[in-house]
């Protein structure tokens, strides 16, 4: 039996991506009717009746666009049985359009891009011209923990299948590419073998779930959330109530104070918090998101009890997939609805209409008093000890990989965790063995006492696999940190300068989260001095997370004509840092 046939989905979007559009900011939307309405009010102008926006408890469930269809006509998960009976077997050129570009996402499969292409050329060609024989492979490490067989098998899969490529994400998943179709059998098995999986890895479903990396070791922490988070993943996901949503749907969940799971660009957020009278639970936060229209997410000002979390997450994702709009695909979040409804209606509906009881108010959480990242080495509540250790905007590789499961096993520990600013952290590390374990990290390429910009610069997959990508990313983004903390590092003693965040992502999308660093750089064509288009970037300045320094979450700012060659990110940034610290305002 082969694949229902339907129409490619519009796009055929690798990255899961959002268009470029104007849509409006956070604040702007909330307040902002509906275009419908709006046109409804303009003088002189006949209103035009309101167009369905495919909500299927509004609308019905009539599919309005191609990627609609796809989902409906055949359930994205089954997939996974024709790419081990058919295309596994019979090779690439077997695989229709349909479940190549549509639904292979579902099991953590892109398409990458074919090596050469150049990034002027990524919006004139159509996916079948740009996309590789090879995938792009995502595992979820959902909280992002991980034991050392798993790290082993990891480590294995891209050694034998990978040409030794591994990426960790700003998700805390492991990335591999050069995958082939033939492999994935194998892959699933041995992932299956050690509780590893890729089940809804990408898609419109429940991605990876977040969770706060230290989980259950902090001294600090107020509560452990893994439980938690295992029992939503072995409940829900891969389970077909959840999947079709409208969009991807991304959960973070955190017991920790410092908020290390990005809680405000998230669609469904809990961060701990303690009631005065109901103790320790945490607080919601529903809408966030970013790619080309950013919006953070709102707090519903409820409190919740761990033993409520489960049920509430199925309740609030039920509202995504009931609710949300289904109609034009850059629309599609949760944020969108968010933005229409806000979090006093939503939290009404999601009572009346989900949970048929009221959820007390809560407390609002409060502002963290350390960094979020965990890098470094930190003791943990039992004595020992916990290291956070960066790679060079994630990437790493399989020999790398084995190297850490290795160490891991010599000091007698079986976790290793990867953080949403594609970090990775040996926990349960003895004392006695903290400065070999630091030494052997960083033979591995993991630095635990890294400079300022190793520490806070992420990149995006950018042009070297990314069929989106105008700009490459990772490479450029290693070269400016290796310049900036050799050339920073006096500036940075001298003035105690806490780390700068530079994010670098290779096109109009967000999946290095842009907006959210002190420096963005948005990856598109420039021009230089002699007039000829170049690989550069935008730059967005001022963007930044609730952290110990900043109460709330903002976006960056485009800096309009602010834009930066390709190979000139370091003294651009360097230039940028010392202006910076000449002209700040006391302790700014
Ligand atoms: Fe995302 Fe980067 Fe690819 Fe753009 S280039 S879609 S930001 S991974």
């Amino acid at each position: 039996m082969t694949a229902p046939q339907t129409p490619a989905p519009s796009g055929s979007d690798p990255k899961g991506s959002e268009p470029t559009s104007s849509s409006p900011t956070a604040s702007q939307a909330a307040t902002q009717p509906p275009a419908s309405a709006a046109a409804a009010k303009r003088p002189g102008r006949p209103a035009r009746a309101a167009r369905p926006n495919g909500q299927w408890k509004v609308d019905g469930k009539t599919p309005l666009n191609a990627n609609e269809e796809l989902k409906q006509i055949d359930d994205p998960l089954n997939v996974r049985e024709r790419i081990e009976r058919i295309y596994a077997k019979e090779g690439f050129d077997s695989i229709p359009k349909d479940d190549l570009h549509g639904r292979f996402r579902w099991w953590g499969l892109y398409t990458q891009r074919k090596p050469g292409i150049d990034g002027g050329r990524t919006a004139q060609l159509e996916t079948e011209e740009i996309e590789d024989s090879y995938f792009m492979l995502r595992v979820r490490s959902d909280g992002g923990a991980l034991n050392v067989a798993q790290l082993r098998t990891l480590a294995q899969i891209s050694q034998d299948f990978c040409r030794n490529t591994a990426d960790i994400t700003d998700r805390h998943n492991i990335q591999f590419h050069w995958v082939e179709v033939e492999s994935m059998p194998q892959i699933w098995e041995r992932l299956a073998a050690v509780g590893l999986q890729t089940t809804e890895a990408c898609g419109d479903v429940p991605r990876v779930i977040l969770g706060s990396p230290v989980a259950g070791i902090a001294k600090d922490e107020i509560i452990d959330p893994t439980d938690i988070i295992a029992e939503i993943v072995r409940r829900y996901i891969g389970d077909p109530s959840f999947s079709n949503l409208p969009r991807k749907y991304k959960t973070a969940i955190t017991g920790h104070p410092s908020f290390d799971v990005v809680p405000e660009i998230n669609d469904f957020s809990l961060v701990p918090v303690v009631h005065p009278e109901l103790g320790v639970g945490f607080d919601l936060w529903v809408g966030g998101g970013l790619s080309t229209s950013a919006h953070l997410a709102q707090r519903l000002g409820t409190f919740l009890e761990p033993r409520l979390v489960p049920e509430v997450w199925v309740a609030i994702t039920s509202i995504f997939r009931d609710y949300g709009y289904r109609r034009l695909r850059n629309r599609a979040r949760l944020k969108y609805l968010m933005a229409d409804w806000g979090p006093q209606k939503f939290r009404q509906i999601l009572q009346d209409e989900y949970l048929g009881y009221e959820l007390p108010d809560g407390p609002a959480p409060a502002q963290p008093t350390r960094s979020a990242d965990h890098v470094g080495v930190h003791e943990q509540k039992d004595g020992k000890f916990y290291i956070g250790a960066a790679p060079y905007v994630g990437r790493t590789s399989g020999t790398a990989l084995a190297g850490v499961a290795d160490l891991a096993e010599s000091v007698g520990s079986d976790r290793i965790r990867l953080t949403p600013y594609q970090k990775l952290l040996l926990l349960d590390v003895p004392p006695g063995d903290v400065d070999r374990a630091v030494g052997t990290l960083r033979e591995l390429g993991f630095e635990a006492e890294p400079g300022n910009f190793r520490r806070s610069t992420m990149a995006c997959t950018g042009i070297e696999y990314c069929k989106l990508a105008i700009v490459e990313t990772k490479a450029n983004a290693t070269r400016a940190i290796q310049h900036l903390d050799q050339a920073l590092a006096d500036v940075t003693q001298e003035h105690k300068l806490l780390p700068l965040t530079l994010n670098v992502n290779g096109c109009p999308n967000s999946c290095a989260r842009i907006q959210t660093a002190d420096i963005g750089l948005k990856g598109q064509l420039i021009m230089n001095d002699e007039g000829e288009q170049v690989p550069g970037y935008q730059v967005h300045l001022g963007g930044g997370l609730i952290s110990e320094q900043r109460a709330e979450a903002g976006f960056g700012r485009t800096v309009r004509g602010l834009k930066v060659p390709a190979d000139g990110v370091g003294e651009y940034v360097e230039k940028l840092t010392r202006s910076y610290v000449e002209n700040r305002d006391g302790n700014e």
